[in-house]
């Protein structure tokens, strides 16, 4: 008898297989892709977040300050590249009248969540040459990880842990206690299982409706990535002040480890969940990473990738926060978990574990 099965194989469902066979139980992750990997987590800045913008004592801001630790354990456990580089938050240029008020919010709010090593830089240029702007915020703490690496060693250490991965199967339909799966000939199988964990990424709403949970869509928002030319010289990530009405970001500077730096992402409406076009122009981006950055050229930025972000609606409305959820009983559905979702997820992983087995067992 399998006691969990867990639908999605990205960061999200193989930390939550994970750390449910760590404590005990048989665990079953299918992902519809062979190999798996290439959803959302797949397709980010790669970051981890230290939990500055995200509303105190929410979903958001709890696992964010949370997995950021947890992951950071992973990594040095398991030897995946990771660098505490820390970020600005630059006013940049042009200035506005409201840009030390904004900054200042911003601090109160990260350290309100709990976020720590927050400080303000007056001309953060004269310390990281290339930034733009009279005032930062800078976070000792937000680092970078080679997302493709994470993975790759989360699969290996889940089935170290006794996790049966199920490549190329897809979930078509299920009921509380039992799900059935398909694979690429077309030939299906239906599971056993004790609890089922929802964690299908981008599809994770079409999944919810299989169960009667139908008050969700997820609508794909694209972020896109132009490649730089040239990196700083100092290996560090630089924002531009958010928006407040967007839980996107700002076209910021950021760089993977393997030494590409990338503007990136912007936040548009895909037309599909495979919508992976770069539609944004050079100019644009120029632009906007000119406000925060000395010295690109428009000929310093070339088309690179795009990721989907799960923006999650409920009855129509936006919802900023994730949303975890049990319905019904022993089923429970991962939703919209868009950024800091890389960070928060081995946070997300233990909660759902303890939902499972608190009360009334699994
Ligand atoms: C542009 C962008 C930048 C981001 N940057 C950051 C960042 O810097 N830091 C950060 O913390 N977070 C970041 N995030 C968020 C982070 O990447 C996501 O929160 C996280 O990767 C979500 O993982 P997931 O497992 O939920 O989804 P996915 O990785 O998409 O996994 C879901 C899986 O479900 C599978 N699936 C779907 N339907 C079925 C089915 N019917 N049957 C079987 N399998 C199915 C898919 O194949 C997929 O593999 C970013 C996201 C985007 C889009």
């Amino acid at each position: 008898m399998i006691d969990v099965v867990v639908i999605g194989a990205g960061l999200i469902g193989t930390w939550i297989a994970y750390e449910c066979a760590n404590r005990g139980l048989v665990v079953a992750l299918c992902d519809q892709s062979d190999p798996p990997g290439d959803g959302i987590s797949g397709r980010n800045s790669g970051v981890l977040h230290a939990g500055l913008y995200y509303t105190p004592g929410s979903l958001k801001a709890k696992h964010c300050i949370r997995g950021r630790k947890l992951a950071i354990d992973f990594f040095e456990n398991y030897n995946v590249p990771y660098m505490v580089c820390g970020k600005l938050i630059t006013a940049g240029e042009p200035s506005h009248a409201d840009d030390e008020e904004t900054i200042l919010k911003i601090k109160a709010n990260a350290e309100a969540s709990g976020a720590e090593g927050i400080e303000i830089l007056q001309n953060p240029g004269r310390m990281f040459p290339g930034v733009r702007g009279k005032l930062a915020l800078h976070s000792a703490g937000t680092g970078v990880v080679d997302a493709a690496a994470y993975l790759k060693r989360l699969y290996r250490a889940a089935e170290e842990s006794g996790v049966t991965i199920l490549a190329g199967r897809t979930f078509v339909e299920g009921h509380a206690g039992e799900v059935t799966l398909e694979n690429p000939a077309g030939e299906r199988e239906t599971i056993q299982c004790g609890a089922i964990i929802n964690a299908a990424g981008l599809e994770s709403d079409t999944v919810a409706r299989n169960f009667g949970v139908d008050r969700f869509e997820i609508r794909p928002n694209r972020g896109e990535y132009f490649r730089l030319r040239k990196n700083l010289d100092q290996q560090i990530l630089v924002y531009p002040l958010p928006h407040t009405d967007s839980t996107a970001l700002g076209v910021h500077y950021t760089f993977h480890l393997n030494g590409d730096s990338y503007a990136g992402p912007n936040s548009i409406w895909a037309e599909t969940k495979a919508d992976y076009r770069v539609t944004a122009s050079r100019e644009e981006f120029h632009r906007s990473l000119s406000r925060i950055l000395d010295g690109y050229t428009l000929d310093d930025l070339q088309p690179g990738y795009s990721g989907l972000r799960p923006r999650l609606f409920e009855n129509g409305n936006a919802i900023k926060d994730f949303v975890i959820l049990e319905q019904p009983a022993r089923v429970v559905h991962m939703l919209g978990i868009e950024s800091p979702g890389l960070t928060s997820a081995p946070s997300l992983a233990r909660e759902v574990c303890d939902l499972l087995l608190g009360e009334k067992g699994i």
